[in-house]
Formats: C-alpha cells, structure tokens, sequence
C-alpha cells in the first residue's frame, strides 16, 4: 500500500473513532423507540434490548479490541455479519416494522474509509439482509426504500472523505514546498553573508597586492636589464622572483575569484550565441578531459542575454571538477536545451560522486575536499554568485560511486541589475 492510502484509511479511523459517542446513541435512541413500540411483548422488548446490548458492546468494545490483533479489513468483515445476523434477528421477531429499517441506513454510514473491501462488504450487508427480510415477510417497498437511502447515505460520505482526503493531501504538499523554500531561504541568507566577508577579505588584500605585483614584477625587470649580477643575484632573476610573481598571480586570481563570488566584479550585460559559448567552455577545458569520453548533445537555444565570460568561467568550473571527479574510461557530458523563456545546460559525469556533507557545503567558498594545491574550494562559489547574479538556479544531483549532475537553468534575460544603466539598453535589445 502506498502513502496515499495508508494516510487515508487511517484518517478514515481516526474520524471513526471520534464520531464512535454519536454513533451509539444512535442506536440506542432507534432500540429505545422500538422497545416503546413493542411494549407490554415482553418477548420481543427481550430481543430488542438483548440485540441492542451485544451490537453495542460488539461494535463498540469487542470489534474495537481485535483491531489491534487482527487486521482493520477482517474486523469490519466481522462486524458487516454481527450487524447482519443481530438486525435480522430483530427484524424477524418484530416482523420488520419501519423502525427496524432505520438500523439499515444506519449501518452503512459506517461503511467508510477508502480501503477497497468497503463497496463489496456494502453490497453482501445489503443483499444478506434484503434476502433474509423478503423471504421471512418483509415489506419489499420499505427494503427497497431504506436500502436506497442507505445506498445514497454511503455514497454521500464515500465521496466527503475522498474529498477531504484530498485536501489533506494537497495541505501536505503545501507544506512540504513550505519547508523546502524556507531551506532554501536560509541557505541563500548563509550563502550571502560568507559572500558579504568574502567581499571585504577580498578588497582587504586587494590594495596590498596590487602594489606588492607591480614592485616585484618593476624589481625583476630593473635586475634582468642589470649586466653585471652575482651568482646568488642571478639565481634570484631566472627562478625565484619568477615563481615570486607566479604565486602572486595565483593569489591575485583567487581575490578576482572572491570579488566575483561577493559578485563585486561585472561585465556588461549582452546577446550572445548560448551554444556558441557553451563550445568554448569545452574546448578550455578540454585538456582536463582528455582521460574521459565527452558527450555533447546541444539542442537548439539560440541567443541569451547575459554575461557571457561568465557564463564560460562556470562551465569551465564544472568541466573541470567533472573531469577530476572521473577516473579514466568514465563518460563527462555536457547537454543544452531550451525551455519556454529559460535555457537548461546539464554537466553529468560518471564519476565519485559526492556525500551528503560535500553536498551540503558544495557553495562555500573554500570548502574543498581536493588535496592542497589542486583545489581552493573557490569554483562553485563563483559558480553560485555568477548563476544567481543571472537570476537562474543550480541544481546538483549526485550518488556516491555513481556520478554527479549539475544543471543550470538560467532566464532567456536576466533581471535588471540595478548597477549599470547601459546594461538596461542592452537587455532592451535582447528582448
Ligand atoms: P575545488 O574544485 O577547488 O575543490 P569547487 O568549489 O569547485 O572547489 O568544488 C568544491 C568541492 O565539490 C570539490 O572539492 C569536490 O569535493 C566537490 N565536487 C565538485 N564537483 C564535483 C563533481 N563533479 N564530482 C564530485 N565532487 C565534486
């Protein structure tokens, strides 16, 4: 049985055991008007109020007991046969006056829930005591009557709780998107703030850099133009402030890196060719790739209004990470498609794949699980300020030992940025 179900039958148990009070004196109000009507044949008030007592305590106790030994269905097909046997014993001993019939309906308002034996042990309830009332005297107009009643009755409620199953199931749904959007909520909000310090960490080391670049890259150019350089001095030129200016460089990209994540950096906005851009990533990162198949399905998508370096920079990032993630002999492929006024890029390897606690910190900038000197952990930081600056969404899906798939899914144009009117012309334009 799936959720569906099982949810509703027992919902279906939990509104039977609340109405279980009315229910019972229902009966007992329809036994007390009999015992009226029958008084002074103390033979039959006998029966009634014996009927009545064991269907009460039948119904209400015993039943209720061996739910919780047998199952719900074999109960309910045990209580159809005690009101069966207990109503037309009544019925006979009074001769099937109209207040007998009253029980008929009755009943079957209990025939609910949404479980599938509910209409089949309806219908046996129905012809069993039909059968036995017309052949032991019953009037056919009254059984056919209060059958029909009972008939509609059930339907009415059959119909009420698939409705309002239906509602709860949509409530929970509701709820489930509620939940998922606060998540997200609260990522976006840790998200912003690391992008925030990222931001000022970067303009902090910025300044200096800048000035440390240009007085050793000057310094290394005034000793090269130098003739006459000790050994040790020459040393210094040919290999040390060469790697010098290189570690400088990469410190200088990891600051550009940080601004763009705190989306600190911008190019302006224009119409490009999607796939066109797309082949670019690929043949940037293509050197990455060369111990995997790729597989390139890129469908239709025309032009997109957007930044299109970076939109390069992320597929290069994701290439890259794909094509460390897959051992030789694995598949990396990359697919375009357009949808309606957004366009989907897919980057699917084969891949480790990731854990749940790589997933969760995947955006953070310097989360890593590279080793040293292979990875700063900055990638899918920028990934993530660069796709959100677009007003697009990265979605991830991954299974450890068996792949990771990113797919980007960004707007045909982007919203307004609100810092360049020029970009506002252009996006006019893409339109
Ligand atoms: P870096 O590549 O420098 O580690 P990223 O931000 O690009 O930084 O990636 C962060 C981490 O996410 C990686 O260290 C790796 O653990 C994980 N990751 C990213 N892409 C993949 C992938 N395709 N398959 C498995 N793990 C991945």
């Amino acid at each position: 049985m799936d959720d569906q179900p099982r949810n509703a039958v027992q919902e279906a148990e939990r509104v039977q055991r609340g109405i279980h009070g009315i229910a019972g004196m229902g009966a007992a109000t329809v036994d007390l008007a009999l015992i009226i009507a029958f008084w002074g044949q103390w033979r039959v008030v006998l029966v009634i109020a014996g009927v009545g007592v064991v269907l009460a305590l039948g119904n209400g106790v015993v039943l209720e007991w061996l739910v919780s030994k047998t199952s719900r269905a074999r109960v309910e097909a045990m209580r159809m046969v005690l009101n069966v046997a207990g109503i037309t014993l009544a019925g006979i001993s009074t001769q099937w006056p109209v207040l007998i019939w009253v029980f008929v309906p009755y009943n079957m308002l209990w025939y609910f829930g949404l479980d599938p034996w509910v209409r089949p042990r309806m219908a046996i309830y129905l012809v069993a005591i039909n059968g036995v009332a017309l052949s032991t005297g019953a009037e056919p107009l009254t059984a056919l009557a209060f059958s029909l009643i009972g008939i509609f009755g059930y339907l009415v409620s059959e119909k009420r709780g698939s409705l309002l199953m239906q509602k709860h199931a949509e409530l929970e749904k509701a709820h489930q998107e509620l939940q998922q959007l606060h998540q997200r909520a609260i990522e976006q909000e840790r998200l912003s703030s690391l992008g925030l310090m990222a931001a000022s960490v970067a303009h902090e080391i910025n300044n200096p850099m800048s000035y440390v670049t240009s007085n050793v890259d000057s310094l290394l150019h005034d000793m090269r133009d130098e003739p006459d350089l000790s050994g040790t001095l020459k040393e210094y030129v040919d290999d040390v402030l060469p790697a010098t200016l290189d570690g400088i460089k990469r410190v200088n990209s990891i600051v550009s890196d940080l601004r763009r994540f705190s989306r600190g950096d911008y190019e302006g906005y224009t119409s490009y060719d999607f796939n066109a851009e797309v082949r670019t990533a690929l043949r940037i990162a293509r050197i990455q790739l060369g111990h995997v198949r790729v597989e390139e399905s890129l469908n239709e998508v025309g032009t997109v209004v957007g930044r299109p370096r970076q939109l390069v920079q992320v597929l290069v990032n994701l290439l890259v990470n794909a094509g460390q993630a897959t051992p030789s002999g694995g598949v990396v492929s990359l697919s375009t498609s357009r949808q309606g006024n957004q366009v989907r890029v897919e980057v699917r390897d084969t891949g480790s794949g990731m854990s749940e606690e790589t997933k969760s910190h995947l955006f953070e900038p310097f989360f890593t699980t590279k080793p040293s000197g292979l990875g700063t952990g900055l990638g899918l930081s920028v990934v993530y300020g660069i796709i959100k600056a677009h007003g697009g969404r990265i979605e991830v899906e991954s299974e450890l030992g068996k792949g990771t798939c990113f797919t980007i899914v960004l707007p045909n144009v982007p919203p307004l940025p609100a810092e360049k009117t020029s970009d506002a012309a252009l996006r006019a334009a893409g339109r």
